[in-house]
C-alpha cells in the first residue's frame, strides 16, 4: 500500500474518530501520522487510540507515526456548570481561582500566574483570541472584566494574555504525567507546546532522550526570534498558526510560515503546518476555497505535511477532511509549476559539507538523469532518509530500515515510504534488496532504474556515504 504523494497528512483524534472503524478509514483515507492531542481526553481515552493504531499497524504492514502533542503551559478556563455560555459586549464577567463550574457571570481560570501577571486595562483572548475580555478590577485571585468582543464561550478553552510575560515552565506537571505515558505507550513523536527559548526544547531531550523524536512547535513570538536555534535543536518544527496567530496580529502569521518552512528545509527538518487549514469541514463536506488554496500554500512552500486537528478530532466529516487534504495534496504535486517551485526554494548544501551532503547532492542530480524510477535508502537511524528527503528529489524515496521506531518517525517526512527489513551486511545484498523491494511495494517494475544510498558500515549510524545506481 502506498501513497501517491510527497507531502504527509497528519490528523488528529478525538471524540468523533477514535473507534477502530473511524481510525482505519481515516488511514486509508490517507493519514500518515496520528496526533494525539493531550490537551483533551482522560489518560485511558489515549491509551485505547495507542491499541487501536498499532493494531492497525499490524493489519495493514505499514508503519504508522503517532505523535504525542503535549499541552504544555496553555491557559484555559474552567467549566460551565450549564454548557456553553454567550458573553455579550459590554457585560461583566468574573475570573477566578474557584474550581466551581462557571456560569455567564463568571467563570474558573486555574492558573495563579495569570492573575499575578494581571493589571488593570490588560487584555484576555479566549478561544483562540474570538473573544476580548478587558481587565478592569484584579487581585491575587481574581480579575473583574468587561467583555469588548462578545460570542460563545465553552468550557476549556484557551486563554491567550498577549503583551503581558507569564513566568510559566515549559513542560507542566501534567506534560511530565503525559509524557510518562506517551513514552510507555511507544509515542514515536513528542510536541512540544508554547516553547519560547532553545532552553526548553534541551530540557526536554534531557527527559525524552532517544526514545522519541521532539516536534517544538512554534507559536511564540520569543520562539520566532531565535527561529534558527530552536530548529537546529528540535527533530522537527510545526507552524501552530492557532496561538501564533493569537499572540501576533493574523496578518504576520502567512510570511512568519514562510520563514519556518524556510528555515526547517534548509535545516533538512521535517516540517507540519498546522491548525485551520480545512477549518469550515468542521461542519461541512466541503471547505472554502480559501481553504484550499491555504493547503495548496503549504505544499508549494515545500512543507513535509499538513494537519488536521478539529476537523479530524471532533467534526462531522474526519474522513471527508482527510480525503480533501489528499486530493489536494495530489493536485500541487502534479502540477509542473510545483517542480519549478521546489526546485527554486532549495537551497543546496555549502562546500564544507560531510561526505552524506555530498552523496545526497549526488543522488539528486542522478535521479533526474537517469529518470529513476525510486531512490531506495537503507537507514538505521533515519538519518540518510531525512537527508535525502531535504533534497526534495524527483523520484519517490523508499527508505529500508531494521528499526520499526524509525520507520514510525519516518512517516512524517516528505517523500518517504517507509518499509521495515532484516539487516543486510553487504552491498550485494543491500542492492538486491532494493531491486526486491523497490518492485514489491510497486515503485518499480523489471528494467527500470533506481538510485540506492547508504552508509558503510550498515548498522552504524550517519554513515551515508555510497551510492549505488541498479537497474531492477
Ligand atoms: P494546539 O496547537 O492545537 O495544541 O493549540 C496548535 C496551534 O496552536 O496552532
Ligand atoms: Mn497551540
Amino acid at each position: 500500500m502506498r501513497r501517491t504523494r510527497n507531502a504527509k497528512i497528519v490528523a488528529t483524534l478525538g471524540p468523533t474518530s477514535s473507534d477502530k472503524d473511524t481510525v482505519r478509514r481515516l488511514f486509508l483515507a490517507g493519514v500518515d501520522v496520528f496526533r494525539l492531542n493531550f490537551s483533551h481526553g482522560s489518560p485511558s481515552d489515549h491509551r485505547a487510540r495507542f491499541a487501536i493504531l498499532r493494531e492497525l499497524e499490524q493489519e495493514t504492514g505499514r508503519p504508522i507515526g503517532i505523535l504525542a502533542d503535549l499541552q504544555g503551559p496553555k491557559l484555559r478556563v474552567g467549566t460551565f456548570s450549564d454548557g456553553p455560555v454567550m458573553l455579550v459586549e459590554g457585560a461583566s464577567f468574573r475570573l477566578d481561582l474557584d474550581p466551581t463550574p462557571g456560569d455567564v457571570l463568571r467563570a474558573g481560570m486555574p492558573h495563579p500566574e495569570i492573575f499575578a501577571a494581571l493589571v488593570p486595562g490588560a487584555e484576555l483572548l479566549l478561544d483562540d483570541g474570538r473573544l476580548r475580555l478587558v481587565v478592569e478590577r484584579c487581585g491575587a485571585d481574581f480579575a473583574e472584566t468587561r467583555v469588548a468582543v462578545g460570542g460563545k464561550l465553552s468550557e476549556r478553552k484557551g486563554v491567550n494574555v498577549p503583551g503581558v510575560v507569564l513566568p510559566i515552565t515549559a513542560l507542566t506537571a501534567k506534560d511530565r504525567r503525559d509524557l510518562a505515558l506517551a513514552l510507555e505507550e511507544g509515542a514515536d513523536w513528542i510536541a512540544l507546546s508554547f516553547v519560547q527559548r532553545p532552553e526548553d526544547v534541551a530540557e526536554a531531550r534531557a527527559l525524552i532522550g532517544d526514545r522519541a523524536a521532539i516536534v517544538s512547535k512554534l507559536e511564540k513570538p520569543s520562539a520566532i526570534d531565535r527561529l534558527d536555534e530552536i530548529v537546529a535543536l528540535s527533530d522537527a518544527v510545526m507552524v501552530a498558526r492557532g496561538d501564533l496567530g493569537v499572540e501576533m496580529p493574523a496578518e504576520r502569521v502567512p510570511t512568519i510560515q514562510k520563514r519556518i518552512i524556510r528555515s526547517c528545509r534548509h535545516a533538512g527538518k521535517p516540517v507540519i503546518v498546522a491548525t485551520q487549514m480545512l477549518e469550515s469541514m468542521i461542519d461541512s463536506p466541503v471547505p472554502t476555497r480559501a481553504e484550499a488554496s491555504d493547503v495548496a500554500t503549504a505544499i508549494y512552500d515545500g512543507a513535509d505535511a499538513v494537519m488536521l486537528s478539529a476537523e479530524s478530532a471532533s467534526g462531522q466529516f474526519p474522513v471527508e477532511a482527510v480525503k480533501m487534504m489528499n486530493r489536494i495534496i495530489e493536485q500541487v504535486e502534479g502540477d509542473p509549476q510545483y517542480r519549478q517551485l521546489i526546485d527554486a526554494s532549495h537551497t543546496a548544501a555549502r562546500p564544507g559539507g560531510d561526505v552524506a551532503e555530498a552523496v545526497c547532492c549526488a543522488m539528486r542530480r542522478a535521479v533526474s538523469l537517469v529518470q529513476a524510477a525510486a531512490i531506495v535508502c537503507y537507514t538505521s537511524s533515519g538519518h540518510t532518509s531525512l537527508r535525502a528527503a531535504r533534497e526534495r528529489p524527483e523520484s519517490p524515496i523508499l527508505s529500508l530500515t531494521p528499526s520499526i521506531g524509525v520507520a514510525r518517525r519516518l512517516a512524517l517526512v516528505w517523500g518517504v515510504h517507509s518499509v521495515h527489513i532484516a539487516d543486510v551486511s553487504d552491498v550485494s545484498q543491500m542492492t538486491d534488496l532494493a531491486c526486491e523491494v523497490a518492485r514489491s511495494e510497486k515503485f518499480a517494475d523489471s528494467g527500470q532504474t533506481i538510485v540506492a544510498i547508504a552508509g558503510m558500515p550498515f548498522a552504524t549510524p550517519g554513515t551515508t556515504n555510497l551510492m549505488r545506481i541498479a537497474t531492477v
